[in-house]
């Protein structure tokens, strides 16, 4: 246990590189939905690790896989076969739409894996197209290609030149990505739910008709389903929600529930790369795919997505009594459990920080937005338990003596 005397914000101030303003907590144990600091305290976790720890903190069908499999072996390299690695890409394949995988260690990786393959597949099949359209408020990575696929600005022009090949368009607006297209695009890319970019949800019918155009078009349909996969928004993934199927699908965050691993899948006519077009160190070894295997046999078994959905809309339901009943609020917004509390006013970071105190960890997207994620076995009395606090937040005006 890390010694609770020691200072490791002032630690952290001197060594580490200060890309981010981090919430005044140490977070030292975890279960269930569960968190405790060095102090400790206990916290709800509604953050989930960022929509990662799908089944709780330490789960014990987690800790059992890695626990056995860094017995037998962690790591051997793409040039040879390992189990885990077949096994997890069989059960995905298995359960999507999609016929063969690569795995990589993050949901950038994935990305970049995913639009690497669209331009293979321009070049051969398309006579060289190579561009992607991506969404305005959209969010694919940091890397500098996926820091350039992502629609908003703030996150790419710092590190320019940027990759080209990206077209912009607003979400959920079809008409725009048919003026977008061209004899060089290649792709359209989207999230079936924009996660990072404000939980924004799209019109039932748009992804049909995203479909329907890159149908008639020839050009592929990818999906980043880093978020909304592996049961988050209701289902094992979101495109089940729309009745569509990718072309190419990317996956992280909720697959290996807490370790890192990221995937693109892919139909069998745009499987086109050959020996030699892509690979990784990492990417697929025995211990990842262990843990991830057992994450993903685990949500399917239980259907962890339909739990998802219920508590997912009672939550929905409980944040929508909030907007009736305090009129700083101005609206709530989910799909599954990923949701979003809307304020009218900037206080978002106040409300988060109103909430610590209360033992309730929440994420802040904008400054008038919250975004909730906890893990997908959250119960409906962790949801009201939640709520609860961010009532007392909201009714009694604390939110106002802090931050
Ligand atoms: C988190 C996220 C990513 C990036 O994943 P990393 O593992 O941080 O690289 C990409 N796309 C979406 C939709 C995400 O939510």
């Amino acid at each position: 246990m890390p010694n609770p005397n020691v200072d490791w914000k002032a630690l952290e101030a001197r060594y580490y590189m200060q890309v981010r303003q981090r919430e005044p907590v140490v977070l030292v144990r975890g279960k269930g939905v569960r968190v405790w600091d060095d102090q400790g305290r206990e916290f709800l976790d509604f953050v989930g690790g960022w929509a990662v720890n799908s089944l709780g903190h330490c789960h014990p069908v987690m800790v059992e896989a890695l626990h056995q499999q860094a017995h037998r072996l962690i790591q051997v390299s793409n040039q040879f076969y390992s189990a885990p690695q077949v096994q997890l890409a069989e059960l995905l394949v298995k359960n999507s739409c999609l016929h063969r995988v690569f795995f990589g260690n993050s949901g950038a990786e994935a990305n970049e894996g995913a639009v690497k393959l669209a331009r293979r597949y321009g070049k051969l099949k398309l006579g060289g197209a190579y561009e992607v359209i991506t969404a305005l408020n959209s969010f694919h990575g940091r890397t500098i290609t996926m820091a350039t696929a992502t629609g908003q600005t703030k996150y790419s022009e710092p590190f320019a030149p940027l990759t080209p090949g990206f077209v912009y368009v607003p979400y959920d607006d079809i008409e725009a990505i048919k003026k977008a297209t061209n004899e060089r695009t290649c792709a359209v890319m989207l999230e079936p739910v924009q996660g990072e970019g404000g939980v924004n949800i799209p019109h039932p019918n748009y992804l049909k008709e995203v479909r329907q155009w890159c149908d008639q078009k020839g050009i592929l349909l990818i999906l980043d389903e880093i978020q909304t996969g592996l049961g988050r928004v209701g289902a094992l993934f979101g495109y089940q929600c729309y009745g569509v199927e990718p072309d190419i699908m990317t996956l992280a965050k909720g697959l290996g529930g807490g370790v890192p691993i990221g995937a693109f899948l892919a139909r069998e006519h745009c499987s086109v790369f050959q020996a030699g077009d892509h690979g990784t160190t990492y990417g697929g070894n025995p211990l990842m795919c262990a843990v991830a295997y057992a994450v993903v046999k685990y949500v399917i078994e239980e259907d962890v997505p339909g739990n998802a959905q219920r508590v997912g809309k009672h939550l929905l339901t409980r944040l929508l009594v909030l907007k009736d009943r305090y009129p700083m609020v101005k609206g709530a917004r989910g799909m599954g459990l990923l949701a979003a509390l809307e304020f009218k006013e900037d206080i978002a970071q106040q409300v988060l920080m109103a909430c610590l105190e209360k033992g309730l960890l929440v994420n802040r997207i904008k400054p008038n937005l919250l975004r909730f994620m906890p893990p997908l076995i959250t119960t409906e009395q962790d949801v009201d338990e939640a709520v609860e606090i961010l009532g007392e937040v909201l009714s009694s005006g604390s939110y106002l003596n802090v931050g």
